[in-house]
C-alpha cells in the first residue's frame, strides 16, 4: 500500500544543501518533502502502537492483581478453591479488559 513518506533525501525539509553548500531543491521529492511510496522498515502504525500500549497496561495490571493478591493470600490463607477462584477471576477481568479495549480501537479505526 502506497502513502506519503517523509522524504528520506532531505528529511521532509524539501531543500538540499550540497557539497558545496549551496541549498537546491531535494531531486528526490522535488521540494515536496515526501514521497509516495512504501516504507522499507515499515515503523509501528499508530493503532499497532496503542495495542503495545494496552498490552503493556494489562501486564502492568496483572502485576498489580498478582502484588495484591500474594499480599491477601499470606495475610488471609484462602483456602484452594477461593484461590483459584480469585486468580481466575483475575484473568478473565485482564483478558476482558483487552478484548474490549481492541475491540474499541477496532471499531474507532475503521
Ligand atoms: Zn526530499
Amino acid at each position: 500500500m502506497e502513502e506519503d513518506l517523509v522524504c528520506q533525501a532531505c528529511n521532509g525539509i524539501g531543500r538540499v544543501v550540497d557539497k558545496e553548500g549551496r541549498s537546491d531543491v531535494c531531486g528526490s521529492c522535488y521540494g515536496l518533502g515526501y514521497v509516495r511510496g512504501i516504507y522499507l522498515t515499515k515503523p509501528l502504525s499508530r493503532s499497532k502502537v496503542a495495542l503495545k500500549r494496552a498490552l503493556l497496561s494489562t501486564f502492568g495490571g496483572l502485576g498489580i492483581f498478582y502484588a495484591v493478591f500474594l499480599f491477601a493470600l499470606i495475610k488471609y490463607s484462602f483456602g484452594p478453591i477461593l484461590t483459584l477462584a480469585v486468580l481466575l477471576a483475575g484473568h478473565l477481568v485482564a483478558v476482558t479488559f483487552l478484548v474490549l479495549y481492541i475491540l474499541y480501537r477496532a471499531a474507532r479505526d475503521t
